[in-house]
């Protein structure tokens, strides 16, 4: 493929939306990669290059991809859009193609490096309903909430709070989540009913992994974890995958990955470099160990995850 057309009909070809399909033909990617790159290369389904300064670097992920994102996310003429992970802009770009004068982009980049590059390029397309700011994902964006959509193009340690709560009634979130203790970022697709944002792992994918608050749970488990006081503390050894971990904590605990709390109050769970670190009400304790140990649970795949916005944290259950 070497033109925004070819693109196009590989994406119509493959099932992807018209309105969709031909937004990725009226967005030109070659603005959008690093000079030199072959446009056989940039219209076809491949990740391309956007932004490399020998520290830190961007890329598009694969046309394919993005358009499922943008149809998952259910985004359409009119939506109100959230891009967590802008790069140089080019979904961005496209999706404002997508949702039309009626609807809004907004797109965040951590990065200063990338922001500046990005904006040089957008202001060229001219995009009036394409907001596109230097900002950690984290935060959200308050100033342009309610979104229809959040989506994330970056893997993420968890589902900030700020997310959910700017999230309209039946909005999506599409993210990657960067569970550790698998070597690929699940995609996960949650939906906002009424007080609960529930979800289930969709796609397998693999994506740069965030910078900033996105990107430091393990820090801020740390810190939370060793101002914990408790009766008991212990550490279990996992060689494989935490995945089954976390389901066997289903029933009983609250935040998916890292800081686990306990239904009961009574206890806490930390998943790092392979080892559950616990520590909380022992009898409790000991039947998630027993549990773990016989390692009779399936996997995240067949989990439902729910957040509850009056509570304030994450529940597993387990499906099927
Ligand atoms: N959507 C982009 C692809 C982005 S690649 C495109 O179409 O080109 C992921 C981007 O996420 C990188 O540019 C990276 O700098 C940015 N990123 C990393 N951590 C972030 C954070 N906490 N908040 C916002 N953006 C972040």
């Amino acid at each position: 493929m070497s033109s925004p057309r070819q693109l196009y009909e590989y994406l119509r070809r493959i099932g992807i939306r018209e309105d969709v399909a031909r937004a990725f033909m009226s967005v030109d990617r070659a603005q959008f990669a690093l000079s030199g790159e072959s446009f056989e290369k940039i219209y076809s389904d491949n990740v391309v290059i956007t932004y490399h300064d020998g520290k830190v670097y961007s890329t598009s992920s694969q046309p394919s991809l993005m358009a499922e994102y943008i149809q998952e996310a259910g985004i359409k003429r009119g939506s109100r859009v959230l891009e967590i992970g802008g790069g140089t802009g080019y979904n961005a770009a496209v999706m404002a193609e997508v949702v039309g004068k009626e609807g809004l982009v907004v797109s965040l980049e951590y990065d200063v490096g990338i922001y500046k590059r990005g904006k040089e390029i957008l202001e060229r397309q001219r995009y009036g309903n394409l907001v596109y700011l230097n900002r950690d994902g984290y935060d959200g964006a308050w100033e342009y909430a309610p979104f229809d959509a959040i989506i994330v193009t970056v893997a993420v340690d968890f589902v900030p709070l700020s997310w959910a709560k700017q999230l309209a009634e039946m909005g999506r979130i599409v993210v990657p989540l960067d569970l550790k203790s698998v070597a690929y970022h699940p995609t996960f697709v949650f939906v906002k009913k009424g007080k609960w944002i529930e979800g289930r792992e969709r796609f397998v994918t693999s994506f740069i992994k965030a910078e900033g608050k996105l990107g430091s749970l393990d820090e801020m488990v740390e810190k939370e974890y060793n101002a914990l006081e408790c009766d008991w503390q212990g550490e279990i050894y996992m060689d494989r995958s935490g995945m089954w971990a976390v389901e066997v904590l289903t029933a009983s605990i609250g935040k998916i990955r890292g800081f686990f709390v306990f239904a009961d109050g009574k206890g806490k769970a930390v998943y790092k470099f392979e080892k559950w670190r616990l520590c909380g009400n022992v009898d409790r304790l000991e039947r998630v160990i027993m549990e773990l140990e016989r390692e009779r649970f399936p996997g995240i795949e067949r989990a439902k995850v729910a957040f509850d916005l009056d509570r304030e944290n994450f529940s597993v259950t387990r499906e099927g």
